[in-house]
């Protein structure tokens, strides 16, 4: 028999950012951040605001005529024009796997401070996040590659954190988010 997990309304979830857990998810703020005033900068993206600690803006015109995804690195969201309130629960798994990593590479830091001293470990937690799931994009698409699927579909909707965000937002771009009616 399979126990249904419990269903929670995504309007009662955690906030975005976990504040308790702050300290050990700097290098997924600082990266987030980063990389949507970079793209704020470079005018790609605009109209930027803080969501839970999240910094968030939207891609310009000429930008989602190319690439028309919501897209979250770190602490750093630039949404799509069809930006929903489903894409918003859908987003916020990606923030908790950036700061789940960051977590772990605190973690990892700690207990391997004796051997790679202070500036190693720093180096260790620094690079944690978003960087940690390059080797895990590739494991997915080695993973699925000639199953029936794309390189990108392997790349992407395959991978074990989109398959998690996916399950709680089925519908993407319909303004639909179903979950809890399962
Ligand atoms: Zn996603």
């Amino acid at each position: 028999m399979i126990r249904a997990i419990p269903i929670i309304d995504p309007n009662e979830y955690p906030p975005m950012t976990t504040w308790r857990l702050f300290p050990t998810q700097l290098p997924s703020l600082v990266l987030g951040w980063t990389w949507v005033l970079f793209a704020f900068c470079l005018g790609l993206a605009h109209r930027l605001h803080v969501d839970e600690g999240v910094l968030c803006g939207y891609w310009r015109p000429w930008v989602e005529k190319r690439w028309d995804f919501t897209t979250t690195i770190g602490h750093g969201m630039i949404k799509a024009s069809w930006f929903h309130e489903g894409t918003r629960f859908h987003e916020r798994i990606h923030v908790w796997l950036y700061e789940s990593i960051c977590f772990l590479g605190f973690v990892l830091a700690l207990a391997l401070l004796p051997a790679l001293e202070w500036r190693g470990s720093l180096i260790l937690w620094a690079t944690s996040g978003a960087p940690w799931l390059i080797p895990l994009y590739l494991y997915s698409a080695f993973r699925w590659k000639r199953r029936g699927v794309t390189w990108f579909q392997a790349f992407y909707y395959f991978t074990f954190w989109e398959r998690a965000a996916y399950s709680e937002t089925k519908s993407h771009r319909d303004g639909e988010h179903d979950r809890w009616e399962l």
